[in-house]
């Protein structure tokens, strides 16, 4: 496949170092509240690079980390720890805040057909990793110790900018005016790795280091995590634009720096979602969920529809407008993949040719938008129903929009009302009445869990004007 490659700033052919084998990262959300639906265009787009690569025959190992310490609220090391800032406004544990939304993350990917990465693995599950890396860089020289924290010194590597083409001059991307200057650092790009020195007097979680008790920095333990599941060595790495600086940045300063050579090869990085021309963003208190969408009417997959319609390295523009025209397509979408009557043997030969027209298609820098046209191509054609059944199941396995499930449904027949238990459909709307209850009692976390226990039985309730219908997943 061909790819865009952030650190080249071209369209590549992607080798990995030892095909088939590729050894995929991701950096994982900071768990201190629900992801909201820009993150998740990340986390889609990801979702479906991963599944391309296999599809195209890679062995993929994929790894990513969840962020339970050492996050604050601006990306560089200045602000509010996000775990401590969760914590208090629940009145919860930061554990507890780790835990709930690391479950309510995983529930929002499985609504979009995400994928859960091979490997996950908490930040705080790994503090030795880090504290042995953190001693590495020290020892190389390319760490020090300031004001009781441990800094990495950005002056000491060649090429620290080499992921955002920028100067030293122009640097700061990301950086308030307004927050105070750590005057500990002695170049402004450097960066914590081990705070001993806690600003926050009440932070709950603390290690014992070599250097005194503390917790670390973010940056490093995507460096580590990367390390301890996939080597020295990683294929390729992703995230959203916003990680590039300083996130990304730091991860290759401090990596190659502890290892001695070129770290990873391709990074990849999927742009904003935008809402009325600015950035959401949880800090401004809209926090547009998978639930909202849930709760406007909206099945999740017509926002992974929405996401594929367009390309990852362009800005997306969200509007209820554009979910609701995207609402239409789907649905209709939906209609003409179980109107289909697959019968005898599919003609292999044009599934064959359409799988190169797709793989040819998505394989250019991911272009998803055109592999939903060659769907829509494969739909008009005059080929019989059990071909198009038998490559519509073989997009699936890139796109998971649900049409693989839409076709087994059809063949079951299980699509008509008469179908369902009784049994089942008074326990759901029993539920549902529960679930009412709750709304009207403005408890939106109950109405939230009753939704999701549901979910985790493959029904899924829709809101809408006249009330809640439930059809199974
Ligand atoms: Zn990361």
């Amino acid at each position: 496949m061909r790819i865009y490659n952030t650190l080249t700033k071209t369209v590549e052919e992607f080798v990995p170092n030892n095909p088939p084998q590729v050894k995929m990262y991701t950096c994982g959300p900071t768990v201190y509240h629900y992801a909201h639906i820009g993150n998740l265009r990340s986390y889609i787009m990801e979702d479906v690079l991963e599944k391309y690569l296999r599809y195209a025959g890679y062995d993929v190992t994929r790894v990513m980390n969840i962020t339970d310490v050492g996050h604050l609220s601006s990306d560089g090391d200045t602000g509010e720890d996000k775990m401590l800032k969760g914590a208090e406004r629940e009145h919860k544990t930061v554990m507890e805040i780790a835990e709930f939304y690391t479950k309510a993350f995983f529930d929002d990917c499985a609504k979009l057909r995400i994928k859960r990465p091979d490997i996950v693995q908490p930040a705080t599950g790994c503090i030795d990793e880090f504290i042995q890396m953190i001693g590495t860089l020290l020892e190389k020289d390319y760490a020090y110790k300031a004001g009781e924290n441990i800094y990495f010194d950005t002056s000491k590597v060649r090429d620290y900018y080499c992921l955002t083409g920028h100067s030293a001059d122009n640097l700061m991307v990301g950086v308030r005016d307004d927050v105070d200057e750590d005057t500990n650092k002695r170049n402004r790009a450097d960066f914590v790795l081990w705070f001993t020195k806690s600003k926050f007097e009440n932070q709950q979680l603390k290690w014992d280091s070599p250097w005194g008790v503390g917790y670390p920095g973010w940056h490093i333990e995507c460096s580590c995590i990367a390390c301890k599941y996939l080597g020295e060595y990683l294929d390729i790495h992703c995230g959203g634009v916003d990680n590039i600086f300083p996130h990304h940045t730091n991860e290759i300063a401090q990596s190659e720096a502890a290892f001695g050579h070129k770290w990873c090869n391709y990074w990849f990085h999927v742009q904003h979602l935008n809402e009325r021309g600015g950035k959401m963003s949880k800090s401004k208190g809209n926090i547009l969920t998978v639930s909202v969408l849930e709760d406007e009417g909206y099945d999740p997959m017509v926002y992974r529809l929405f996401c594929l319609q367009s390309h990852y390295r362009k800005p997306l523009e969200f509007s209820y407008d554009v979910m609701d025209n995207m609402k239409t397509v789907y649905e209709s979408l939906m209609k003409r993949v179980k109107a289909l009557k697959p019968e005898g043997e599919p003609d292999m030969a044009k599934v064959q040719e359409y799988r190169q027209k797709f793989t040819d298609a998505v394989g250019e820098d991911l272009n998803t938008s055109l592999g939903i046209t060659i769907l829509y191509e494969l739909l008009k054609d005059s080929v019989s129903d059990a071909t198009k059944a038998e490559s519509i199941r073989d997009f699936d396995k890139v796109l998971s929009l649900g049409l693989t499930e839409a076709l087994d449904e059809a063949a079951a027949g299980s699509g008509d009302e008469a179908g369902v238990d009784a049994d089942l459909a008074a326990y759901v709307e029993a539920k549902i009445q529960e679930r009412l209850q709750a709304k009207a009692a403005k408890d939106y976390a109950k109405a939230d869990a009753i939704r999701n226990e549901l979910a985790a039985q493959g029904i899924r309730l829709k809101d809408s004007k006249e009330g809640t219908t439930w059809e199974k997943a």
